[in-house]
């Protein structure tokens, strides 16, 4: 049952008469209102809204979002979505209002910065990636997906193999991976993991073939785990024709020290929201680039950013720059365009600003912390939950409630009352292969004493699971909302009011 505290509507506040603001004495004459509007279009009674002081309104509008969690107010160890602190200087570029007022329409000569950064946030992607070029443009990681899938599609039937038709994905796969093969079409086939949590190769030997267009793989998979047969695993789907597409989603374990592309794999995609520092959450914005080995380069959608000599004209200035940026929508074997305009270029801004504040150095160190952390937080909770898989762990570890479901507490009762004690919940049941699953990825930007904490709690939960299972049942208890109904709040959301009509 969903329990709300009382908490009035704007449309209850204020009073007749209040206002926030004062219009200017009008200084020219006044027309009458149906000379201006359409009197079929004049409302006959005033609109219900509410009238409020400017006070009222930041007070209702500062108290909803102090109802809210998010990693600015405290710890955030949701698995797989990289829940990072975002360096508030990122903000203030990406609104800058030379970048935040351009239009996509605007003449080429007249957005040459923003057309460089594009250029050159491509390039960081590639080298981090350890592949050729690459497309900014796909709006999130599962539209990455989408659109690397339907490069590896165009690639292969440009070379006359249009009947691979199979993708395999493992079974600890993210939900977003079969999905988006399925939408391209294609016929999603699982291969299990082994024991210890990687790809079962003998498996894999057994379903690729001529059928076979490719392989999802996200590494360190989902259970944090690297994948130790990485490079067997990309042998045997190349020497079967097919390709290798790498998640990249959460790529926190792997910047500056392992790449994509060495490992084998042909396509990555990346989300900005995740690892290179956007804010996400709440449905977006996104960006979800993907980077592309040479032979895949024809295809990518269009426009990609291109750089060329600049042409000289007789008489014009030519100032210092001796080159130009410029969409190239040239492009014979794309597979067109994928979205409107060029991607969501505020989230460049900020991962651009990222990367070369952070530097190689700086994003080897962000890596080498984010696994540290994961792995100090892994052995402190083994002590209280179970570890399926008993490995050094990447970013992201997951544990299992399985002991505490045996004495009547789930892994969703677990993660509601963390809600109690002022902590975002880790990811739950997922992967799906553990069963009762908290996904825990603390990320490199929590201090020691942030860790400490969290395991504290959570000693502090599995103690209440054997005191009183009840407390850790019911909970949360000391949240604005109560236990929602998921589904419905999934499948109709109620985001803004509207006014009754009778
Ligand atoms: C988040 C995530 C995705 C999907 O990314 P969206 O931007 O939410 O579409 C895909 N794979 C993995 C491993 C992820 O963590």
């Amino acid at each position: 049952m969903a329990r709300h505290k009382e908490y009035p509507l704007l449309m209850e506040l204020g009073a007749p008469g209040r206002r926030a603001y004062l219009l200017p004495e009008l200084d020219i004459p006044a027309r009458p209102i149906d000379e201006l509007i359409p009197s079929a279009n004049l409302r006959t009674d005033p609109a219900p809204l509410p009238e409020l002081s400017e006070l009222e309104v930041v007070r209702h509008f500062i108290g909803l979002s102090r109802r809210n969690h998010g990693v600015d107010v405290g710890f955030y160890p949701l698995g797989s979505c990289t829940m990072k602190y975002n360096p508030k200087v990122n903000e203030d570029l990406a609104f800058d209002p030379g970048f935040a007022n351009l239009h996509p329409y605007q003449p080429e000569q007249t957005v040459q910065g923003a057309l460089q950064l594009m250029y050159e946030l491509e390039q960081y992607l590639c080298e981090i990636a350890g592949l050729d070029r690459a497309t900014l443009t796909p709006a999130a990681g599962a539209h990455g997906e989408l659109t690397g899938l339907m490069l590896i599609k165009a690639y292969q039937a440009a070379r006359g193999e249009g009947h691979r038709n199979e993708i395999i994905i493992p079974d600890s796969a993210h939900g977003t991976n079969p999905a988006s093969a399925a939408m391209c079409g294609y016929k999603v086939v699982e291969v299990a993991s082994n024991s210890r949590g990687g790809v079962c190769v003998d498996a894999l030997q057994e379903i690729v073939g001529p059928q076979t267009a490719g392989l999802m793989l996200t590494n360190p998979n989902t259970l944090g785990l690297f994948e130790e047969d990485i490079l067997t695993i990309s042998e045997v789907v190349h020497a079967a024709g097919g390709l290798l597409y790498y998640d990249g989603a959460n790529a926190n374990a792997i910047l500056g020290k392992c790449r994509p592309g060495d490992m084998g794999f042909d396509v990555v995609h990346f989300n900005l929201h995740k690892t290179f520092s956007t804010p996400h959450g709440g449905g977006g914005p996104g960006s979800g680039p993907i980077a592309v080995r040479e032979t895949l380069v024809p295809f990518l959608p269009i426009p990609i950013v291109e750089r060329r000599e600049r042409v000289q004209t007789a008489g014009a200035d030519l100032g210092e720059r001796q080159e130009e940026f410029f969409l190239d929508y040239n492009r014979p074997q794309s597979i067109g365009k994928i979205k409107g305009f060029h991607g969501n270029f505020l989230v460049m801004i900020r991962a651009y600003a990222y990367i070369r504040s952070m530097g190689p150095e700086g994003l080897r160190q962000a890596s080498e912390d984010a696994v540290l952390a994961a792995n100090y937080l892994m052995r402190e909770l083994s002590a209280s939950y179970d570890l399926p898989y008993d490995r050094i762990c990447k970013h992201e570890f997951v544990l299992s409630a399985k002991q505490q479901k045996a004495e009547g507490v789930t892994a969703q009762d677990i993660a509601k009352r963390l809600l109690d004690y002022g902590m975002h919940a880790p990811t739950v049941y997922f992967p799906l292969i553990v069963e009762e699953a908290l996904m825990v990825e603390p990320t490199e930007t929590e201090s020691k004493a942030a860790l400490d904490e969290f395991v504290q709690v959570m000693t502090a939960i599995a103690r209440e699971v054997k005191e009183s299972p009840e407390q850790v049942r019911t909970a949360p208890h000391h949240t604005v909302v109560g236990r929602l109904d998921e589904t419905q709040a999934a499948r109709h959301p109620v985001v803004r009011w509207r006014e009754e009509i009778e």
